[in-house]
């Protein structure tokens, strides 16, 4: 190990220390200024994708995607992007849109699985927790692994081991907030993290009513709003952690399976590699101590863990500093 990277390793253990005590963090301002200019080198993401096999935000609740060809051709595009990276990605799967493509809908999965990459939870039926009862939740954990589970026995994984509640909703109050880890652990699961957002489903939903009217001009000004805004935001929310932290633990990039980001994936993953970052799988990211934490600040809202480690550490951070993305995108894709 060299010198560096045992301070990198010193200081980030000695910033989560100062966080669980409860310290103020000025007194490692001195090995974090250093830190801050080396840990660029070091920067790690892990890419998740939510909603697989698909969703269109202009229609999130359509039973039956638009075509079966186009669900697939947007599953095709996002693997040949992560491949043409080599980066790893987990897909957190919605069992009961599986269910609604028929045999197409395991076949997707299988091509996730046969292309290395790995698959998570995210509930039988995309319920918002905050309106579930526990036994409910549970139930929708349960009923949510019918297809992953078998496919990843298959793939020599036991079950899949990542769990991630549809809006980032893990618990409204503190009681469900302690009841949804338990069943998480109960089930075997680690609850997935993210720190990075872009809203992606607010462009998806002006992109996809931009293709339906043909009008590709405005097509083309979404994507390049989308990519401005995903540029941001991958700053703002290293800033963000680095701030709260004292250091940037691994990143972990949360994105839809979308027409849009099956459109610019490749560039999305060009932008992480510029701003110096590898790629990391899930599992990788979360081993950072930054995660092992258990949650303690309930929200009803689905914050990304920079905030919710500001709330839980207790240090103020800026909200407001972060942009929304642009009004007439929004306005369009209403
Ligand atoms: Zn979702």
């Amino acid at each position: 190990m060299t010198q560096i990277r045992k301070t990198i390793a010193q200081g980030r253990l000695a910033a989560v220390a100062a966080v669980l005590m409860g310290l103020a963090l000025f007194s490692l301002c001195g090995p974090i200024g250093l830190q801050a200019a080396e840990s660029t080198a070091m920067r790690t993401v892990a890419i998740t994708f939510d909603d697989l096999p698909h969703v269109n935000a202009a229609d999130p609740e359509a039973p039956v995607p638009p075509t079966s060809d186009a669900v697939q051709q947007v599953n095709r595009d996002i693997l040949a992007a992560l491949k043409a990276h080599a980066t790893p990605a987990t897909g957190f799967v919605v069992e009961k849109r599986v269910e609604q493509l028929g045999p197409l809908g395991k076949d997707m999965l299988k091509d996730w699985i046969n292309a290395g990459l790995d698959l998570g939870n995210h509930t039988y039926s995309h319920a918002d927790s905050n309106g579930l009862d526990v036994n409910a939740i549970e139930k929708e954990i349960i009923d949510g692994e019918r297809s992953i589970g078998s496919f990843l026995f298959a793939a020599t994984v036991s079950k899949p081991r990542f769990l991630r509640f549809p809006y980032n909703h893990v618990g409204n109050t503190p009681e469900k907030q302690q009841a949804i880890a338990e069943l998480a652990a109960k089930h075997g699961y680690t609850l997935a993290a993210s720190t990075i957002d872009t809203s992606d489903y607010l462009f998806d939903r002006a992109y996809e009513k931009a293709l339906a009217a043909e009008d590709t001009a405005k097509a083309g000004r979404i994507v390049a709003a989308y990519l401005e805004h995903t540029r941001e935001q991958i700053a703002y929310y290293a800033n963000l952690n680095h701030q709260v932290l004292g250091y940037e633990p691994p990143a972990i990039m949360l994105l839809h399976v979308n027409s849009l980001n099956a459109a610019t994936l490749d560039r999305i993953l060009i932008l992480f590699e510029e701003a110096g970052y590898r790629f990391t799988t899930l599992e990788t990211a979360q081993a950072d101590p930054a995660y092992q934490q258990p949650l303690t600040v309930a929200t009803k809202f689905g914050p990304m863990w920079g905030y919710r480690w500001a709330r839980q550490y207790d240090v103020k951070v800026n909200g407001s500093a972060e942009k929304e993305p642009p009004e007439w995108v929004v306005q369009y894709g209403r």
